[in-house]
């Protein structure tokens, strides 16, 4: 459906929707992705974050993506984590004071 509407009519309407007032860009919008993602962004931003999701496509592809990515990098970093002796585990847990 999405297909059928002209090109310079959804351009359009790209930056009219960006015009308001809590919109942001795609650049700010990738800007935002880690914090989002690891929850650091106050409930405001992640508002309109999400409100940017919601109108652009390219913005859902991307954050899709770098999740992955991100998952990929997460499960190499366990895998990592499993090869770090016991006793040097404990021994940062203390310094740590945890
Ligand atoms: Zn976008």
């Amino acid at each position: 459906m999405a297909n059928t509407t002209p090109k310079s009519l959804r351009r359009r309407m790209h930056s009219v929707m960006f015009k308001a007032p809590m919109m942001i860009t795609c650049e700010e919008f990738e800007s935002f992705i880690l914090e989002y993602i690891e929850g650091d962004l106050s409930p405001r931003q992640k508002m309109i974050f999400e409100m940017h999701l919601r109108v652009c496509a390219e913005c859902r592809a991307y954050l899709k993506e770098y999740e992955r990515a991100r998952a990929l990098t997460e499960a190499q970093r366990n895998i990592e984590s499993t090869e770090v002796p016991d006793d040097l585990i404990a021994a940062i847990l203390a310094a740590r004071g945890a």
